[in-house]
């Protein structure tokens, strides 16, 4: 099967409304092209220079999403065409990310990172964190950033049943943040979780995007 037909036969299972973001790190610019030309414009990547040597690279109608850890000092290579941020996880960075998209003359979509998995390594907020930062008097002077929803990774566990419990109680809590703080603000919408061995889980508990990568792409080095 040829990447597109990997990715067609996902798309064909996956509700219309969800957003793919198709994962394309470590892979080569020819296989972004190929399902490009297919159609597809929103892609992600997780490193900073691999995402800016792309955008340079490739088409600029993609739709460019980071998805991994971003550093502060990092983010001004990004600002001048990111579509969407998915890693948030500080108020610094979100000032930052204000700071340079203002320089850039736009406001940049940004998701809040949650811990969910019981990793140490993985990166985000706790809820609480989440929570003091959505109602910080900070927040309220960026204009020119807008948080549009929240992402979570699962832990890395083939228990379903532990990974349906950490997207349920995400999305229990996008839920309470969206009545309490958003609740007039329609662009405040978006779930970013499940990847390519969880995806299903997912979307079943309230996903509205999804980062898939090795489904499409074949499993990296
Ligand atoms: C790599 C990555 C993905 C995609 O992983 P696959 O298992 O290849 O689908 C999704 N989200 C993040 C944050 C990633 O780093």
């Amino acid at each position: 099967m040829s990447l597109v037909d990997n990715f067609n036969k996902l798309r064909a299972e996956i509700p219309k409304e969800i957003e793919i973001v198709a994962v394309s790190k470590t892979k080569p610019n020819e296989a972004i092209l190929e399902l490009y030309n297919h159609g597809h414009l929103v892609f992600g990547e997780n490193k900073v220079q691999e995402l800016t040597q792309k955008y340079n690279e490739l088409p600029k109608d993609i739709k460019w999403h980071l998805i991994g850890h971003l550093q502060t000092n990092k983010v001004k290579y990004i600002a001048p065409f990111v579509t969407l941020i998915h890693s948030v996880d500080k108020i610094k960075l979100l000032k930052e990310i204000n700071k340079q998209a203002l320089k850039n003359n736009r406001i940049i979509d940004c998701l809040l990172e949650i811990k969910i998995a019981q990793e140490d390594s993985k990166f985000g907020l706790s809820f609480n964190e989440a929570e003091q930062l959505i109602q910080s008097s900070e927040l309220k002077d960026l204009n020119n950033v807008r948080i549009i929803g929240l992402m979570g990774m699962a832990t890395y566990t083939f228990e379903d049943v532990v990974v349906l419990n950490e997207f349920q109680s995400l999305k229990s809590f996008f839920d309470k943040i969206k009545q309490t703080y958003f609740a007039e603000k329609e662009y405040f919408k978006e779930l970013s979780m499940g990847m390519s061995g969880d995806y299903k889980i997912a979307i079943n508990t309230g996903a509205t995007i999804v980062r898939v990568g090795s489904i499409i792409f074949g499993s990296r080095k």
